[in-house]
């Protein structure tokens, strides 16, 4: 297995989110590998961890002082195996292929897990929409999808949301879409409701990771009910993981974007949730307006070169990372541990760094994956697909009903397959091996292409 991450980190020279989430991989599906000659003789996991197809192209536009602007945009198409790529697209200035591919790998896994027709691909630019006005993100956006619009299609790959794209983003890349294919099809999930998207797709990230916290609690004859939760990040996830953690009786506390945090003892209610929500998704203001609005909250500022991230310093039972990658690392997870944090629920896409994720699972916390735990968003984006195929919607009951199914089905797969491998209880393991036979077992049906 040693051999296979040096031939990874020889070929993606440069890309350490990616070489990190091949090693988490290939360490969890050893004993697999072991036992299965048939996965070594296909070579899956190297065929696993090649995209399939990688797009890379140049997106120029004009800025509000009529300067041309040019930024480099990404498809990576990861694996079909099982369906149609399908992953979110992300603007931000940190979006170079390493990243991309990063996600698009964890998606596959992500995916499968969903026991949906997904394969999975991840895309994204270094376009930077903060303080953009409507027009420059319109204008982007447009010129961007002008160009991925061929590559991607309702059979062939189905980009959604991700970081820094939303329901604006997405409506303004669907028209592009429309306009140059001359078709109406569900090419982009995440669509506003009216022309084609889902309802509870929005909340369906968030709502998702608290349904499968849920089902880690009652494992121990536990629940959300009183439990005070930590929660990062103010957006899409953020969000309505804090609506979810209140509707289940629990008391969230905290916020947080790239500039600082919020700690609001009191916990975050209802009308508070409703002032976040005008603040970051119309306003687009910063969390620091939430202490000036409650003054009760107090704002600490993030030092960028400071070795911890005293957000993970608060004291709870619960704690949500729902902003970017590695953004718990090892003195937060201690500081975890030392505080008597029972749980950490992944909402972003491996927010807590390797030696993080070491230190919660060896001291016993429950710890749920991202590709596990915010697997409801994909999951909805899949239950979009299939309303846009029969032409009808359904309602927000329906759609929830399947949400919360397919969460405790991910939560089942993952407790089965860690069990079955002499790992009870790991979700982290149980994840990867889950998502991985499924992968593997379609690839090798599908022969050596
Ligand atoms: P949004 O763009 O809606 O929100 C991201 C939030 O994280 C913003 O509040 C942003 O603050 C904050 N943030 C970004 N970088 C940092 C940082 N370095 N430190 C602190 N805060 C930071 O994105 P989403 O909520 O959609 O995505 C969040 C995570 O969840 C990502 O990892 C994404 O891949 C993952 N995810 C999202 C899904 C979805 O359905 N949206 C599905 C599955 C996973 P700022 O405003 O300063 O940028």
């Amino acid at each position: 297995m040693s051999d296979i991450l040096a031939l990874i980190k020889e070929r993606n020279p440069g890309e350490p989110e990616f070489h990190q989430a091949a090693e988490e991989v290939i360490e969890s599906v050893k004993p697999v590998l072991d036992k299965n000659e048939k996965y070594r003789k296909h070579k899956i996991i190297e065929r696993m961890l090649e995209p399939e197809r990688m797009i890379s192209f140049r997106v120029t536009w004009i800025n509000d002082n009529d300067e041309v602007q040019v930024n480099r945009g990404y498809r990576v198409q990861m694996n079909s195996a099982i369906g149609p790529y399908k992953g979110g697209i992300r603007f931000h200035p940190s979006v170079y292929p390493g990243i991309l591919k990063f996600l698009a790998f964890e998606q596959t896994f992500k995916n499968a897990l969903t026991g949906l027709p997904l394969g999975g691909g991840k895309g994204g630019s270094d376009f930077n929409p903060k303080g953009k006005s409507n027009r420059e993100v319109m204008h982007f956006c447009q010129n961007f999808f002008a160009e991925l619009s061929r590559h991607v299609g309702n059979r062939t790959d189905v980009p959604a949301g991700d970081i820094g794209v939303g329901g604006r983003e997405i409506g303004y890349m669907f028209g592009m879409h429309k306009k140059i294919s001359n078709e109406y099809t569900g090419v982009l999930t995440g669509k506003g409701i009216g022309w084609g998207g889902s309802l509870m797709r929005t909340e369906a990230t968030g709502y998702g990771l608290v349904y499968f916290a849920q089902n880690m609690l009652e494992t121990k004859n536990d629940s959300m009910e009183g439990k005070t939760c930590l929660v990062s990040g103010s957006g899409n996830v953020a969000q309505h993981a804090i609506e979810k953690i209140i509707q289940l009786g629990g008391k969230p506390v905290s916020i947080s974007d790239s500039s600082g945090f919020i700690y609001d003892e009191e916990g975050i209610d209802t009308d508070k949730l409703a002032f976040i929500k005008d603040l970051k998704n119309y306003r687009r203001g910063r969390v620091k307006e939430y202490a000036d609005k409650y003054p009760q909250a107090v704002y600490t500022e993030t030092k960028s070169a400071a070795s911890s991230n005293p957000i993970w310093d608060i004291k709870g039972d619960c704690a949500f990372p729902c902003a970017t990658q590695n953004e718990l690392n090892e003195i937060d997870a201690q500081n975890l541990v030392n505080n008597g944090v029972k749980l950490v629920g992944e909402g972003a896409n491996m927010p807590l760094t390797a030696e993080a994720m070491h230190i919660v699972v060896s001291n016993g916390l429950l710890y749920s994956p991202g590709k596990a735990s915010n697997a409801g968003g994909v999951a909805t984006s899949g239950i979009e697909m299939m309303q846009n195929y029969i032409g009808n919607y359904w309602t927000a009951e329906e759609v929830d009903k399947r949400l919360q199914a397919i969460m405790k089905n991910i939560h089942q797969s993952c407790l089965e397959a860690a069990e079955q491998y002499g790992q009870a209880g790991n979700y982290m393991v149980g994840a990867n091996i889950a998502g991985f036979a499924k992968v593997a077992d379609a690839m090798i049906d599908q022969g050596i292409v």
